[in-house]
């Protein structure tokens, strides 16, 4: 299967290099030029559980790309979807999209540039970092779930999921791929907005009264707008999750917390602020969602002008 990944940071360079490990037929497309060079000349340094690899993978711009892809893997920051795929759009073909991005709305934000039968969504909980241009790291073994946006089964299906394993990725074709998509979210949502925000990494989180009860009603927020939604999420499930990450990765710092600490957007609207969005058009309150959602709008805010 030949796959362009849009978006080659700590997470699409991962999954490329996963997949090419597992026989595919890769190439990375991204914008950042020192990135696009150290790889160009040097390979792509992948640090996993098993040690360093140097792969000879094919990466280049956008603009660059020739389009020949069966699968576009989505791996930009969700506010660069709209600009990353409208830059490829006439080299889309018939391609599935697939968006394994954090948070809400990003199958809808697909569709918006990318014929809806050929979208797929899905989430992963596989952690990814960017060391530096030519070099990223992955520890640990997680779930990559997905599933078409429109509920059908298209044929491509079964030949991702196989191609993902092959590489070592634990995918799972999940038709309640809407559920574990809010799971997810949620999870980013108790987590993410109070580390960033009190510069506590994750285990600070659950050795702290406020920080638990926060989580908690961070969590309780989220179900209430997904059961109105007609949603049934899996609450014991999030806390699972919660509590999973505060006890085993306690010096974790969120990528919310390592993008507000250098002055980056975040994607506090795909998270928090989605929720509380949703809330408003349900006659639901969010009122601890839309709170972290303002305060990290404002602390977005004091770094345009740091004086
Ligand atoms: P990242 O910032 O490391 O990578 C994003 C990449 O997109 C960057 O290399 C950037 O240069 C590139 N980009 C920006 N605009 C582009 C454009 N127009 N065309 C092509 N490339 C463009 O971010 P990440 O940590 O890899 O996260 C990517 C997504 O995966 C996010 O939605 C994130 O929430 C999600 N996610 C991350 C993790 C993790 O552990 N890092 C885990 C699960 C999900």
């Amino acid at each position: 299967m030949r796959v362009a990944i849009l978006g080659a940071g700590a997470m699409g360079s991962v999954f490329g290099a996963r997949l090419f490990m597992g026989g595919a037929d890769i190439t990375l497309l991204d914008v950042n030029q020192a990135h696009l060079d150290a790889i160009n000349s040097d390979g792509l340094r992948v640090s996993l559980d098993d040690g360093d690899h140097r792969l000879e993978l094919k990466a280049c711009s956008p603009e660059d790309y020739s389009g020949d892809a069966d699968l576009i893997l989505l791996f930009t920051k969700v506010f660069h979807t709209a600009s990353a795929l409208s830059a490829i759009s006439d080299k889309i073909g018939d391609a599935y999209v697939l968006s394994l991005q954090n948070g809400i709305g990003n199958g809808e934000r697909v569709a918006s540039i990318v014929p809806k039968s050929q979208v797929l969504i899905g989430m992963t909980m596989t952690p990814a970092e960017f060391n530096g241009p030519g070099h990223v790291s992955s520890h640990g073994t997680a779930g990559t779930d997905f599933f078409s946006l429109d509920g059908e089964r298209p044929p491509g299906l079964l030949a991702i999921r196989d191609m993902m394993r092959l590489g070592g990725i634990e995918a799972k074709i999940e038709p309640e791929i809407e559920n574990a998509i809010w799971e997810k979210a949620a999870f980013n949502c108790a987590l993410n907005a109070l580390c960033g925000l009190a510069r506590v990494p994750v285990g600070t989180i659950g050795r702290s009264d406020a920080g638990r009860a926060l989580a908690m009603r961070v969590i309780n927020e989220v179900d209430d707008v997904a059961r109105a939604r007609g949603m049934n999420i899996d609450l014991n499930k999030i806390e699972k999750m919660v509590a999973h990450a505060v006890t085993n990765h306690i010096n974790h710092e969120p990528s919310m917390m390592q993008d507000l600490v250098a002055g980056r957007r975040t994607e506090i609207d795909a998270l928090n602020g989605a929720i509380a969005a949703l809330g408003q058009t349900q006659s639901v309150a969010t009122p601890v969602n839309q709170a972290l959602s303002d305060l990290v709008h404002l602390a977005e805010q004091g770094y345009e002008n740091p004086t």
